[in-house]
């Protein structure tokens, strides 16, 4: 009851026009961190929870307290899944945080995968600092222990995609019940806020959030995808919104035209001629189905030779399966892909011949799961050729790094990024030309080949961004520019000027923006 009277003398509710503001607490002039405070009519709505990533004075955000109390949060809205929009979840709910979490049931599968394996990663880099004397901190300490995701999961309310519901509060709350009654003020004005998710294609469960509150509709982009690629549909076209915050990643740039495979087939074929391995860091889930659906498709042309195919994590073991048991909500063409792979040769270290049985669309022929530490160290030792897909994506932690230690200082194996790789990651300097980098503790220099095969980006380009604004009927009456760099967020939004005359705004860290 004392947060509520609090609250609603720092917020009056009964204002003629209620009060509506967006807080940039995240992704704001960078392309991590996502996390956008809605406060409206006394509640206080956090859309996204992520984590800064990359740079270590943008990591170092992860550490600085909230400008508010995590207590006085009423809900959360996840868009996707991914650590820059989910991530800092559990050290929210430790600072005290006991809201519902929205998201989509997809969201909420691959959230029980990654918050754990965050917590965990943390935990060991702590243990990692303490016992080599990495950090200047004295002890070093996780940003939160396993404890917190698994309290973090309980608070999630899953929601089907295109199906608006109220937001409410804590479970149990009076501000819950007596709050959250459907219906309009005399004006109009819708009293309960509701979300609603719309499919964005850009990661299994992905979605822009469209918010409704006191008669404004605001649009959380969350990450954009892609047209025409496969295993995610496209993004779905929305008509309007009175306020839209859209991603700005690629904003000054182009993605490679497709070609088919072709540079993927090159480079499996002449790693594979020089007898090496093939590692290729890759975010655990969403870019390893893709990697996989391309070399699926290249053995099955003939295109490259069948090499045994390692996905050593676990993690993406477990993100398979659910991208598996949700074909549905996937590209149409793997429904079909489907049916022909039932042939496959997969094999499995370590799980359960029935719950592999369900990845079966994503198998190549002579691909192998690896579960155990144990089973990765002796991929790491083996020198027989083949292709690993191992965690993390931008090489910052994750069994990669033990890969990346046995082969970057080998001409006869090749690196291969596959997603975006942040400033001040090893994946960005590898594909920046690093001549050596540490890794372990220790420095290697870089013989290796390292290529960069950014036709796999899941979000959209400029173009793309620009097609998907294009679906707008009503231009928005303000776009805010978030989750990209200063250079692609000053393009993208000249690029909106000039071509659609819409007012753009770009977002700074921590600012407040009224809604009008
Ligand atoms: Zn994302």
């Amino acid at each position: 009851m004392s947060l509520n009277c609090h609250r609603r003398i720092r917020y009056p509710v009964a204002l003629a026009s209620p009060s509506i503001s967006l807080t940039f607490l995240g992704a704001a002039g960078t392309v991590t961190g996502s996390k956008h405070l809605l406060e409206a009519d006394g509640r206080r709505i956090l859309v996204d929870c992520g984590l800064f990533q990359g740079l270590k004075e943008l990591r170092e955000r992860n550490w600085e307290p909230l400008p508010i109390d995590a207590a006085s949060v009423d809900a959360v809205i996840l868009t996707h899944a991914h650590l820059d929009h989910c991530g800092y979840l559990p050290r929210l709910v430790s600072a005290g945080f006991r809201g519902r979490i929205y998201c989509t049931p997809a969201t909420r599968e691959l959230c029980s995968l990654v918050l754990p394996d965050a917590a965990h990663i943390q935990e060991e880099d702590a243990r990692e600092a303490n016992r080599h004397g990495f950090s200047k901190h004295s002890p070093a300490l996780p940003l939160y222990t396993s404890v917190d995701p698994a309290r973090a999961l309980t608070q999630f309310q899953p929601v089907g995609y295109d199906r608006p519901v109220p937001i409410e509060g804590p479970r149990g709350s009076d501000q819950g019940q007596t709050r959250v009654r459907p219906g309009s003020d005399p004006d109009g004005a819708d009293l309960v806020p509701t979300v609603e998710f719309i499919n964005a294609g850009h990661l299994l469960g992905s979605a822009y959030a469209r918010v409704r509150v006191a008669g404004k509709t605001i649009l959380f982009g969350g990450d954009l995808g892609r047209y025409g690629r496969p295993v995610l549909p496209d993004p779905m076209p929305v008509a309007e919104a009175d306020v839209l915050l859209l991603e700005s990643t690629y904003g000054d740039r182009l993605h490679e035209p497709d070609d088919n495979g072709d540079r993927l087939a090159a480079i499996v074929t002449d790693t594979a001629a020089r007898g090496g391995k093939l590692i290729i860091p890759s975010f655990a889930i969403g870019r390893v189905e893709e990697v996989l659906y391309w070399l699926k498709r290249l053995e099955a042309e003939h295109r490259i030779p069948t090499l045994p195919v390692y996905i050593d994590s676990p993690m993406a073991i477990g993100a398979l399966q659910f991208y598996s048991s949700r074909l549905t909500e996937l590209d149409a063409e793997l429904s079909v892909s489907e049916v022909g792979s039932q042939r496959s040769g997969l094999r499995d270290q370590g799980q359960r011949p029935q719950a592999m049985r369900h990845v079966s669309a994503f198998a190549t022929t002579r691909m192998t799961t690896i579960a155990s530490p144990q089973q990765s160290a002796d991929l790491v030792a083996s020198r027989q050729p083949a292709i690993v897909i191992a965690a993390s994506g931008m090489a910052t932690g994750g069994r990669v790094l033990r890969h990346l230690a046995a082969t970057i200082s080998n001409p006869k194996h090749t690196v291969m990024f596959v997603g975006y790789q942040a400033a001040g990651t090893r994946g960005r300097l590898l594909v920046d030309g690093a001549r050596e980098i540490k890794l372990l503790g220790r420095i290697y220099p870089v013989a290796a080949r390292v290529e960069r095969l950014d036709s796999m980006s899941a979000h959209a380009d400029y173009r793309e961004t620009m097609r998907w604004l294009s679906g707008f009927t009503r231009p928005p009456g303000m776009t805010h520019l978030v989750h990209g760099d200063p250079a692609a967020l000053a393009a993208l939004a000249a690029r909106i000027t000039a071509e659609k005359q819409w007012p753009v705004h770009i977002a700074a860290h921590h600012e407040r923006v009224e809604v009008g």
